[in-house]
């Protein structure tokens, strides 16, 4: 009872508020050119609150007037109406999501902090509306539906599922708990990321001038510049951020400075401070466990993948197991070439994790002869985005053309104009490569605005690509290295996937589809880098292109270290889906991280890619929470769809292109993806091509992976 007068009262409050719609350029139609743009150069912090409480409210009336509507549920006044509803809402929350990852400052998570929980409320208000819902299931479970177009019936299934799957047949009091688990889980995870970030922030490596031995120059120029920042004159700092401390593990000669670099990095969101996560970590957890039993199931590993390809978390669990044993054993045979090195410098000591890197690059020079310093002055960032762009052009017959008529939120980003094969326009590519304060660190993809064309009208997506590159000086070529060419052309690869969408309904538009297929398009773009038009695109600053021998080298190279790769990523998939799988009990995520790895027999020379307190990709949000197996999972697509060009002699090969393209990355979620990648390959995925390009021997007989 006491629940009920408090939503009343709410609601109340919220009408008072809706009275008074806010005078801000958030609530607008996005206007300017290409169907309008994000008006990034008029946000205001102060606006967003009662920007996002004016368009929920919004929502809030659309919603009911759908609900309450007298007419019999059709697809077109339930279905479509609800795909209708909130749009002021999803223009705010867009710019919004990129404040967060890409702008914050204390302001802003003083926003973020309070508005978290809100949005979680408004969002389980939608799911548990059970007059909505009702509409929706009717429409299900209708006989006409199979008078529904094919994406009609998948946008119904789609919504049932949903609705379902988050609890919209619970009785009054459970919908209750899940909305106050909902918030509190929006709180935690909101915290944890801001968590994070601090740490990054707060933490570096101050070096003396002697101190930068064997750096490469950017990492020296970014170093200086961070000192200048924090105004510690004469010191080089070595931010906290997986973009620095990387290749200083991999360069410096110095043990104990990569060891203290070490300690910091891997410590992040576990120091003794207020940051620290861990206590997160087990409420998170527990919450997780807690709902998905409400939601009538095990775990929460086997809800969260009840709507995925995989759908069992035992079969993403054994694919992992089947490539974590021939990974270890190529670790063991790594740190064997490694140990070589040191004891023929009489180093005396066994390689510890903060030795890994420097030496597998030291063994790389060696074994194959390869340096990535060479490399690197052909890898300017701007011919890497130039090759992404032939590349797709090639794959898809994309053009794309910088414009300057956009308004952007930081000087050094960049917009281009997308051109189909027809020359028809068919979205925006916004670029902000740079590190700065208040992003978080790594790369991602963003969508801005997803495209769809319901009732003839086309609306065009905006995607954005966004990276930490350090910035080199003023008008002087920005140089990285080839990892991070790899990660732009996954990225890319997402972008693409948003651009390529062709569809009628924005729920199952572009990247919506499912958790573990999502990354398939985007790590298929990674193999496009060794092709030999993008090589092309990388000359050196005199013009001269990327010698043939150091090619060669790279692809004789392509499986070295594969064994610490694999490791260091399958360590933190397995205790993910681990975590996930466990029912009711509070977790001390230090004991269960030691524990669970001993268990595993992880090598002691790797840590996984993310401890438990800074592993945001699973506690600062849900998507690849018991879903980070995501990535191996659309690998075993990627590397598998990539031999379908290569077996053809080129992997620009148009017929194949055409069906890639036809039934992968332009139909989003209107269709099955376990049934279109058969269509497109003929059979089942197979996990040999991963094994294969990963240099592990390949099972006999031939083992495939069912989907
Ligand atoms: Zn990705």
């Amino acid at each position: 009872m006491k629940k009920l007068v408090f939503a009343t009262l709410s609601l109340l409050a919220l009408t008072a508020v809706a009275e008074n719609r806010p005078q801000s350029i958030l609530l607008k139609d996005w206007s300017g050119p290409y169907g309008g743009v994000p008006p990034f150069d008029k946000v205001k912090v102060s606006e967003f609150k009662p920007t996002l409480e004016w368009a929920m409210q919004e929502q809030r009336k659309e919603i009911a007037a759908i609900a309450d509507n007298k007419e019999p549920a059709t697809f077109e006044n339930t279905l479509v109406a609800l795909e209708n509803s909130g749009r002021t809402l999803d223009r705010v929350y867009s710019i919004f999501r990129i404040w967060s990852s890409s702008m914050s400052n204390p302001e802003f998570q003083a926003v973020e902090t309070d508005m978290a929980p809100k949005l979680a409320a408004f969002n389980d208000e939608i799911i548990q509306n059970s007059k909505l819902f009702a509409r929706i299931d009717a429409i299900y479970n209708s006989p006409k539906k199979s008078q529904l177009t094919p994406e009609q019936q998948r946008l119904v299934w789609f919504q049932e599922t949903r609705f379902i799957l988050n609890g919209a047949k619970l009785d009054d009091k459970q919908k209750a708990r899940v909305a106050e688990i909902n918030q509190r889980l929006a709180t935690l995870m909101t915290t944890f990321s801001q968590n994070e970030l601090a740490d990054e922030e707060e933490g570096y490596l101050a070096l003396d001038k002697a101190d930068l031995e064997g750096l490469p120059q950017s990492l020296i120029d970014g170093a200086a510049s961070e000192g200048a920042r924090r105004k510690m004159d004469g010191k080089w700092l070595i931010s906290n951020t997986r973009s620095s401390m990387e290749p200083f593990l991999t360069y410096s000669p110095k043990r104990e400075l990569r060891e203290k670099a070490f300690r910091i990095w891997s410590a992040r969101g576990d120091n003794n401070n207020s940051h620290n996560n861990n206590k997160l970590i087990t409420e998170i957890l527990k919450l997780r466990a807690e709902r998905s039993k409400l939601f009538g199931f095990k775990t929460y590993a086997d809800w969260h993948l009840a709507d995925t390809m995989a759908k069992d978390p035992k079969i993403a669990m054994d694919l992992m197991l089947q490539v974590w044993k021939p990974a270890v054993a190529r670790v063991k045979s790594e740190v064997a070439d490694m140990q070589k090195l040191v004891d023929a410098e009489h180093g005396n000591f066994k390689i510890q994790p903060w030795d890994y890197r420097y030496y597998a690059e030291k063994v790389r020079k060696a074994k194959y002869d390869l340096d990535f310093d060479l490399v690197k002055p052909y890898l300017q960032l701007e011919n890497i985005r130039k090759a992404m762009f032939w590349s797709a052009g090639e794959l898809f017959g994309f053009k794309f053309l910088q414009v300057h008529n956009v308004p952007v939120y930081n000087d050094t980003m960049t917009v281009y104009k997308v051109l189909g094969k027809d020359g028809k326009f068919v979205g925006l590519w916004y670029f902000d490569p740079f590190a700065r304060p208040g992003k978080n660190s790594g790369a991602w993809m963003n969508n801005y605005r997803e495209q769809y064309k319901m009732h003839g009208k086309g609306i065009t997506t905006i995607v954005s690509n966004n990276a930490n590159f350090i910035p080199g000086k003023k008008g002087e070529p920005v140089f990285i290295s080839w990892d991070d060419a790899v990660t732009m052309f996954h990225e890319f690869g997402h972008a693409l996937h948003g651009l390529n969408s062709n569809v009628t309904y924005e729920s199952l538009s572009g990247t919506n589809t499912t958790r573990d297929f999502v990354e398939f398009p985007s790590q298929m773009n990674e193999n496009y880098l060794q092709t030999p038009g993008v090589l092309k695109f990388l000359v050196n600053a005199k013009g001269e292109p990327l010698p043939k021998e150091l090619i060669e080298k790279i692809d004789h190279a392509k499986t070295f270290n594969s064994g610490f790769s694999t490791v260091e990523f399958l360590a933190s998939g397995i205790l993910d889906m681990k975590l996930h799988l466990i029912a009711d009990q509070d977790i001390d995520p230090k004991a269960f991280e030691t524990a669970a790895l001993k268990e595993l027999g992880m090598p002691s020379e790797i840590v996984m890619r993310h401890r438990l307190p800074q592993f945001g990709h699973i506690f600062s949000g849900e998507d690849y929470a018991a879903g980070y197996y995501g990535y191996l999972w659309a690998q075993v697509l990627d590397y598998d769809a990539y031999e379908a060009f290569t077996e053809t002699g080129d992997p620009y090969n148009k017929e194949v292109a055409k069906k890639y393209h036809d039934l992968i990355v332009s139909v989003g979620n209107t269709e099955d993806p376990a049934e279109n990648y058969r269509k497109f390959r003929g059979r089942d995925p197979k996990v040999d091509a991963l094994l294969r390009a990963r240099g592990f021997p390949v099972p006999v007989p031939e083992n495939s992976t069912k989907n």
